[in-house]
Order: C-alpha cells, then sequence, then structure tokens
C-alpha cells in the first residue's frame, strides 16, 4: 500500500489565487489490479491554463488538473512495464493508480543527457504548442518580423528561438531585464522589459518601423490592443494564450480589435495545441534533434518540493519563472 498525497482545490480562485484555495491531501491507494499501474512522480508541471480551466473543468474538491513526468513502480500492464516513464494527466499527485488512460510512454530513444523534464516543457507541451502556433497558424516565413509576448517563458522562449531557426527577425518582450538579457543571449533580434518601457507603442514601432508580419500573443488584453495597430497588412496574428486576463475578476473591456482587423486585414486564429496531436511524435522527433544539436535551448526554474506546488504555480503566475516552471519531487 503506498501513501499518496494531492493537491486538493478547495475552493474557487477568485482573482489571483492564494495558499487558502489549496489543501493537502494524504489517502492510502489500493494496490493495482489487473490492467493498472501504480505511477510515481518525478516531475510536475505548473501551467497558465491552469487557472482558467479551474473554472470550467473542475468543483471544489477535485484534485488539481495536472500533466507530470512520472516512473512506472507496479504494473499489471505490459503497455507499461516497471521502471519506465510516463507522461500522465495525473493531476497534482505524488503516486497515482491508473489503467493506462491519460498515460504515455515518454519517447523510447529519449536520450539519457536529456532530463526528462523536458517531456513538460521544450519537448512536451509547451514546446508543441510553439511549433504548431508558428508552422500550422501563422505558416511563417523566412525573412518575416515576429513579434512574441511572455517570450521569456516555457512557449514563449522557444516560439522565438523556431522562429530565428526558421530565417526570421524576432521581436520579444519579457517582465524583467533579467528575463531581457536571457532572450538577448538565445538570440532574439529586439528585446523589451514590457514594465519598465515608457511606451509600448513607440518600442514596438522602434523595433520594427515597418511593422510585423505575425504575432504570436500569449497575453491578450492591453498588450494585443496595442500590438494590433502595430500589425502589416494582411498579418497574421496565432491566439495563444491571454494571460493578463486570467486572474480577472471583472472582464475587461475594449479597445475592440475591428477596425485594425479590418483595414489591415488581419487574420486571428486561436487555437489549442491538442489540434495537431496526431502529429506530436514527429514533432518531438524534430524538436528533440534541436536540442541534441545546441539550436533550441531549453531553460528551467526548477522549485523542488511536492509541498511546494502552490507556492510554484502562484509564483509563475506572476513571472517568477524564466523558461519553464517545474517542480522535483
Ligand atoms: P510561461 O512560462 O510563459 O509563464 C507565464 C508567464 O506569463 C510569466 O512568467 C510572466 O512572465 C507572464 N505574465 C504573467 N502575467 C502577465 C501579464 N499580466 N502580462 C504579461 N505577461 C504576464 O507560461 P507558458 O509558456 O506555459 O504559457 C504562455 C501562454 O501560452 C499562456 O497564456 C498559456 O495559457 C498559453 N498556452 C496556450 C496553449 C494552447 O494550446 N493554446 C498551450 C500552452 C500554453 P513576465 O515576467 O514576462 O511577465
Amino acid at each position: 500500500m503506498v501513501q499518496a498525497k494531492s493537491w486538493i482545490l478547495k475552493q474557487h480562485f477568485e482573482g489571483f489565487p492564494k495558499d487558502s484555495d489549496f489543501e493537502l491531501k494524504q489517502e492510502q491507494l489500493p494496490e493495482p489490479k489487473d490492467g493498472e499501474v501504480l505511477v510515481e512522480a518525478v516531475f510536475l508541471s505548473v501551467d497558465p491554463y491552469m487557472r482558467p480551466y479551474s473554472r470550467v473543468r473542475m468543483q471544489p474538491g477535485d484534485v488539481m488538473i495536472g500533466t507530470q513526468v512520472a516512473k512506472v513502480i507496479q504494473s499489471n500492464n505490459p503497455a507499461f512495464p516497471v521502471g519506465c516513464h510516463v507522461v500522465g494527466q495525473c493531476g497534482w499527485r505524488t503516486h497515482t493508480v491508473s489503467d493506462g488512460t491519460g498515460l504515455t510512454v515518454v519517447l523510447n530513444d529519449w536520450p539519457q543527457d536529456v532530463s526528462l523534464s523536458l517531456a513538460l516543457g521544450g519537448l512536451g507541451m509547451p514546446g508543441l504548442t510553439a511549433l504548431y502556433g508558428l508552422e500550422e497558424v501563422l505558416a511563417i516565413k523566412p525573412g518575416e518580423t515576429l513579434l512574441v509576448n511572455a517570450a521569456a517563458g516555457a512557449v514563449g522562449s522557444v516560439v522565438g528561438q523556431i522562429a530565428k531557426l526558421k530565417g526570421c527577425k524576432v521581436v520579444g518582450s519579457a517582465g524583467s531585464d533579467a528575463k531581457v538579457a536571457y532572450l538577448k543571449e538565445l538570440g532574439f533580434d529586439h528585446v523589451f522589459n514590457y514594465k519598465t518601457v515608457p511606451s509600448l507603442e513607440e518600442v514596438l514601432k522602434q523595433a520594427s518601423p515597418e511593422g510585423y508580419e505575425c504575432f504570436f500573443d500569449n497575453v491578450g488584453g492591453h498588450f494585443s490592443s496595442v500590438a494590433l495597430p502595430q500589425m502589416k497588412r494582411l498579418g497574421r496574428i496565432a491566439v495563444c494564450g491571454g494571460i493578463s486576463l486570467y486572474n480577472d475578476e471583472e472582464p475587461q473591456t475594449g479597445p475592440y480589435p475591428h477596425l485594425n482587423m479590418i483595414f489591415k486585414e488581419l487574420r486571428m486564429e486561436g487555437f489549442l495545441v491538442g489540434r495537431w496531436a496526431h502529429k506530436n511524435e514527429e514533432s518531438l522527433k524534430r524538436m528533440l534533434a534541436w536540442v541534441q544539436e545546441g539550436k533550441l535551448k531549453c531553460r528551467e526554474h526548477v522549485t523542488v518540493g511536492f509541498e511546494n506546488m502552490p507556492a510554484a504555480f502562484m509564483g509563475m503566475l506572476q513571472g517568477e519563472n524564466t523558461g519553464k516552471a517545474i517542480i522535483k519531487v
């Protein structure tokens, strides 16, 4: 019998999450039955989507949703032998008994010198989001200029690097000078701290006076309202996230995008990474090759200790992370 810990959503978040919204629960797990496995979390992920999805996918008392890299420690299911690692939609739990639903074995030929935690970041859902946003939604082409915000985060840092690999000019924004320095190291062409620039409009104009063909939007709200008029005619916008809106108690209103969209004939498309799940294996192999060739850097912000998950989650929402926010058990 295994003693498992899990983090429960005690009550729905109102505004920014707080410690008292979470509760740590302990329980004895039953032995896995025929066809079931027992997995132990090694790395867990905290992601922005957990904030808006908590409203629509969860009830108070539910285990927090989330993905982890886990090791199979008992198995009555030949698809998941003992010792193998899986990416699992297990939620914020240290141990899970599963019939295999929501578990995916980590790529067969995962190299020894690449941390398995990358399966939650650059070589996982956020990395795939960056790739599909650029290739499938924006269909970005060499020579184009791309704007990306939350650029030092899990998705944004990969977006900028892939766009550079594809021969684009990349302009990125992030919320601290240290993040700006990191993005310069990664090869971004223009980077700025959106919290300290005197005028967002001016800095966008200076970074690309001729405008932007592509905008990978992770932030929404005010940033998007200022960025839209900077698009070139027939510009494309991939609406990936709206992190500036997730903690709002009252929805923000206008300026509305319509006139800019009409006059500049823009195309704006929202997307969810799961649309291209059928391509994931091939895509991950491509991205793993970039990592191994040193062309794609995947920085992580690692918090140690399962008990620190709520703090890591709230820290990520406030911008404490450079790269992917990970919890190491
Ligand atoms: P990040 O690693 O980028 O972490 C979130 C970052 O957002 C913080 O580090 C912070 O950086 C920034 N941020 C927080 N509040 C604000 C704000 N008010 N204005 C501007 N920036 C803010 O997270 P991810 O890379 O995992 O996710 C990035 C975006 O992509 C999110 O919106 C997320 O919901 C979305 N997403 C969408 C997917 C899809 O399928 N459509 C899949 C995965 C992610 P800073 O210091 O720069 O402010």
